[in-house]
């Protein structure tokens, strides 16, 4: 593993950070994580557009623009020469004096970790996972990765302290995502997802899987549901970039149809595997 900050190579634990910085103390920043396989950035180009668009939504400019980001990218996992990496690349409105106003001309910090990642868990793949529901207490604008993840934080840890994987997300009775993750479910052969608004982030993962279906011309539907259609899916799975297509077969200890993966959900689980070269 390696990390970097503003130019230079550190140890994860070093002390790299000042205190009065504006990640560190509003999370005034917004980042990516990306997955390489076998040393190829999966979808990089996608993650470094959507990272364009979150950095220009809270008004950070970058200095050299998204080319600098991806040359630091490419440049990090080369050093780190791990094939199988995550990467972790975060974008703040730099280190100033605290004071709630943009610093004038004080320059955004970047920085990145570089992990390696094992394959996922055979057993979750296998049997699929549990989910909680949480109310989606977020703001308005989660379109944007923000490094503000403090409702994702407080439904992900009430999914874990009842044994789930997952909080799948809801309001005003519509399910939008999941804490960390997009959710699809199966109803009647055809693929369904949250359409893209600014209640949600736009999920890499859930492009691959868009795309995926097209080439196989599985039925997809970008539209809005509610819990009960949720609760009355055939199939239920989520994506990410570190979860990939994961099936979901408890929600709120309720069984999704028999409580095993489906069929279409394994089907792309294979089509994405293969996708990212795997
Ligand atoms: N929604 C939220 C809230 C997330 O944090 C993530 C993970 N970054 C996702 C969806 C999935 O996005 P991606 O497929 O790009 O990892």
């Amino acid at each position: 593993s390696i990390g970097f900050i503003n130019g230079k190579y550190v140890a994860l634990d070093e002390k790299a950070v000042p205190i009065e910085e504006r990640g560190h103390q509003f999370g005034d920043g917004v980042y990516e994580v990306i997955r390489y396989y076998n040393g190829e950035g999966f979808m990089l180009e996608e993650h470094l557009e959507r990272l364009e668009k979150s950095a220009e939504a809270i008004r950070i400019d970058l200095e050299g623009g998204i080319d600098s980001i991806r040359t630091i990218i490419e440049e990090g996992v080369k050093k780190a020469a791990i094939p199988d990496c995550s990467v972790y690349l975060q974008i703040t409105r730099g280190a100033a004096e605290r004071n709630h106003l943009f610093p004038k001309d004080v320059p955004p910090s970047v920085s990145m970790t570089i992990k390696p990642m094992a394959p996922f868990s055979k057993e979750m793949l296998n049997n699929g996972v549990s989910v909680i529901t949480h109310p989606d207490e977020r703001w308005a604008n989660c379109y944007i990765k923000s490094l503000n993840l403090l409702p994702n934080i407080l439904a992900k840890q009430a999914a874990a302290e009842k044994h789930a994987y997952e909080a799948i997300l809801y309001k005003d009775g519509k399910v939008t995502e999941c804490s960390s993750s997009t959710i699809f479910i199966v109803l009647n052969d055809t693929v369904i997802t949250t359409p893209l608004s600014k209640q949600i982030l736009p999920g890499i993962t859930r492009m691959a899987v868009k795309e995926i279906c097209e080439k196989a011309a599985i039925r997809f539907e970008e539209r809005e549901y509610t819990t009960e259609e949720l609760f009355s899916a055939d199939e239920v799975f989520l994506t990410s970039t570190t979860s990939e297509v994961l099936p979901v077969t408890h929600i709120d200890d309720r069984k999704v149809a028999e409580g095993t993966p489906g069929n279409l959900t394994t089907l792309l689980m294979e089509l994405f595997k293969a996708k990212t070269g795997q």
